[in-house]
């Protein structure tokens, strides 16, 4: 038997039916309304393969260094070959078309789903990269089915199984094909409190297929039900769009809604008994507490996927670790749409309070949570060695070669530096307290003195307050407490500036990257551009920006990532080999910097682009260009005319520029006539700019105000020109964390917002308050 029906696969067919393929047989089983199918099992994708007997030389050329990435893109190619240009046997080909003429009467659109085998691959990244379509008829089916069993084999899955220590051969794949449900209205509904585990169900809706509530494109309803008492509580959401089949060509498309339906309830009172009924069955059968999607056509309820919500805290700790108050916070911006939550970041559990010791040390607080450890204190390099894990670094500035060290650190201070230098960002990124321009605390402080850091307050106490934290888990701090994150229409982006920091910064569900720098990945290589080409050659440069961007790229693909050339100042590449060669200049924040540069050095910043232009040939589309420093419409021309000369098309990929100087927030109408797809705010550098105020200069870090009238006019301005000519505006410098920033953005029609990694969540809320706040007023 090549497939099997859904009504014959059970929880325990895994291995048969991969992840996906079980779970619908398991509730189909339990006599649950799903949409009918059958699954193409692994082992139909395993005989393929054998009895074509291109096995062997599949397994082997996908056998490569991933790292040379023209090798990887040939046995892509060559594995994918090999399986979309073998034909079915005969007997399979008749056997999958009969079981479609089976579903749904023959004439059926059906959605054909990979359901990978590898049950242990738990990585969202990997998962997502094997092929689904929708709305497929019977011509297309049987190609259908090879694509999903050929996309095992793209770049960027083999590179991710190699990456992880997978076997090739030892990941199998099964495709579910099921009849498509053409839903009026869909959404998802948790049979339990995501957060207490107590019996109320919550449902939120929408109109249309479900893609909309699950990617977040709509603002859906929201129905709390608790199960003893009628009291449902509405929260109705103006929907904007909702996704559904084209009639002509049968595809999903995004389509307005209608105003009438617009602000109008979604679920009946019956229909909410209905999916409560179904709630309660699916609860039942698996004996805890589920997560489901479902649809609904006409009177008929469908239930499209159930799984268990592991949200719920067995504990009932009450508010003493940060993890508990945080998820139960979190879990009201699913409950009651309020989002009023409070930071729960940082390792501190709340232990801080109460200290007794004396403030021996004052600076900016950086990067949140308390510490106590053993200073030690860094001059130069070599003392690198002697920071072991739990001590707290003590420097004058960090730089790019003490990430290691500031990893093994439990807190990072500095004597220099504002909010937004090296130690701050990259601090916060790694989720390690910091205090950074405290003037003195590499004189005051001695090494092996115990210190407690409070990141949040900016204050180094004598002695030892806060226990050494167990297991502070960086990754699972910023983790979702709650399993629907608040959806807002103002997208919420994150900030990467180191790649280690990528997974982090993934877990954070965040729409994608606003900015990714690459400064670090060239900084670390310890030699300036020049000098590490002299070595090492071009291609050595290009591949190791091909890696750095790439590892961002899977983590979150395929949400976007924005990624940004090259934008270090000559006096930080002075530190590095071959550093001597830099020019000199009085004032490198003013000098020979971002776009400045790379159009003034046209050869090197070509292997910047080659290496997009290889990310793109990867298939890494979900990869964007960003230009930092511009002034004027002229830097643009200028840089759209290098990318072409690359090989990059301006009209397929979507680029931009950042704002940081007045000159350029002045000038965007004429940047945006020159094709641009995005405007960014660096509000660090516009800030400097603006006021003049140095932006590490802790001497005037008072003056450092992002909020000052003048940066939000100028703002402002760049956010109502850029909608007039249909360019998406964003933030991605360190005020976009900032609630007040938030406020004022959304309120004038921001299009996302990029955060630092520990305020992504709280960034959520804020924007969904605020967008709630706009509606009601829209209709007081
Ligand atoms: C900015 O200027 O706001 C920005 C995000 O860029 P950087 O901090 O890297 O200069
Ligand atoms: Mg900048």
């Amino acid at each position: 038997m090549a497939v099997l029906w859904l009504d014959e696969i059970s929880a325990g067919d895994l291995e048969k039916v991969g992840g996906k393929g079980a779970s619908l047989g398991e509730l189909t089983g339990a006599g649950l309304p799903v949409p009918p199918g059958f699954v193409v099992t692994a082992g139909t994708y395993r005989s393929f393969i054998e009895e074509a007997e291109i096995d062997e030389e599949l397994f082997e050329v996908v056998d490569v260094d991933v790292d040379d990435s023209s090798a990887l893109a040939t046995a892509a190619d060559r594995a994918q070959e090999l399986i979309l240009e073998t034909p079915f046997p005969e007997d399979l080909r008749e056997e999958i078309l009969d079981s479609y003429h089976q579903v749904g009467n023959g004439e059926a659109f059906v959605a054909v789903r990979s359901s990978a085998t590898a049950e242990d691959l738990p990585d969202a990244s990997f998962a997502g990269q094997q092929e689904t379509f929708l709305n497929v008829t019977e011509e297309a089916l049987l190609d259908r089915v090879r694509e999903c069993w050929a996309s095992l084999f793209t770049q960027r899955a083999i590179y991710y199984r190699q990456e992880q220590g997978f076997d090739h051969s030892a990941v199998n794949i099964a495709v579910v094909v099921q009849q498509m449900v053409d839903a009026e209205k869909s959404g998802v509904m948790f049979t339990s409190h995501p957060s207490t585990g107590d019996p109320t169900m919550i449902i939120e809706a929408a109109w249309g297929l479900g893609e909309a509530v699950v990617s977040g494109a709509v603002s859906p309803d929201n129905y709390v039900v608790p199960r003893e008492e009628d009291d449902i509580d509405v929260t109705v959401a103006e929907k904007k769009v909702m996704h559904e089949k084209d009639e002509e060509t049968g595809e999903t498309v995004e389509r307005e809604v209608p105003e009438d339906r617009r602000n109008a309830r979604v679920l009946s009172d019956d229909e909410i008994g209905k999916l409560v009924e179904l709630g309660e069955r699916v609860e039942d059968h698996y004996d805890t507490p589920q997560d489901v999607e479902w649809a609904i056509v006409g009177d008929d309820v469908y239930m499209l996927q159930s799984r268990p919500i592991t949200t719920i805290d067995e504990g009932g700790s009450g508010g003493e670790a940060p993890d508990a108050s945080g998820a139960v916070d979190a879990a009201k911006g699913v409950t009651d749409g309020s989002g009023s939550v409070q930071a729960a970041s940082g390792g501190d559990g709340g232990s801080s309070g109460g200290s007794s010791g004396d403030v021996i040390v004052d600076g900016l607080g950086s990067s949140p949570g308390t510490v106590s450890g053993a200073a030690q204190i860094v001059t130069k390099l070599d003392d690198l060695d002697k920071v072991k894990e739990g001590d707290i670094i003590v420097t004058e500035m960090t730089m790019p070669d003490m990430v290691p060290a500031m990893k093994r650190a439990s807190g990072i201070i500095t004597d220099e530096g504002g909010m937004t230098s090296h130690a701050a960002i990259v601090s916060r990124e790694l989720g390690v307290p910091a205090i950074v321009g405290t003037t003195n605390a590499t004189t005051v402080l001695e090494d092996g003195q115990v210190v407690t850091l409070d990141g949040d307050k900016g204050a180094v106490l004598e002695g030892q307050e806060v226990e050494p934290d167990e297991e502070t888990e960086p990754v699972e701090e910023v983790r979702p407490q709650s399993p629907v994150k608040p959806m807002t229409a103002t997208e919420v982006k994150v900030n990467v500036s180191i790649p280690e920091a990528a997974e982090r910064a993934a877990a954070t569900g965040a729409d994608g990257v606003g900015l990714l720098r690459t400064e670090h990945m060239i900084l670390s290589l310890n030699q300036t551009p020049a000098k590490f080409i002299a070595e090492n050659g071009e291609d050595a440069y290009i591949q190791e920006l091909v890696q750095g961007i790439r590892g961002v790229a899977d983590e979150f693909y395929p949400r976007p990532v924005r990624v940004r050339t090259l934008d270090a100042p000559t006096d930080e590449f002075r530190q590095l080999e071959g550093g001597e060669d830099e020019p000199k200049e009085h004032n490198p924040m003013l000098g020979y910097r971002g776009i400045r540069r790379s159009l003034d050095r046209p050869g090197v910043f070509a292997h910047e682009l080659e290496a997009f232009r290889r990310l793109y040939e990867m298939g890494y589309d979900n990869v964007e260009i960003m230009f930092p420093l511009v002034n004027d419409a002229e830097d643009i021309y200028q840089a759209k005319r290098l990318m072409e000369e690359a090989g990059i098309d301006p009209e397929k990929r979507k680029w931009g520029a950042m704002i940081e100087t007045p000159a350029s927030a002045l000038s965007v109408e004429g940047m945006a006539e020159a094709g641009i797809d995005f405007a960014s705010f660096g509000t660090n550098d516009l800030t400097q700019y603006t006021l003049a105020v140095d932006r590490n200069n802790e001497h005037v870090a008072d003056r450092f105000d992002e909020l000052h009238p003048s940066i939000l006019k100028l703002i402002g301005n760049v956010i109502e020109t850029c909608r007039e000519h249909d360019v998406d505006t964003s933030i991605c410098g360190q005020a976009g964390s900032k609630p007040e920033m938030v406020q004022f953005l959304v309120d004038e029609g921001v299009s996302s917002i990029s955060a630092n990694i520990d305020a992504v969540r709280d960034v959520q809320h804020e924007v969904k308050r605020t967008e709630q706040k706009l509606l009601l007023d829209s209709v007081r």
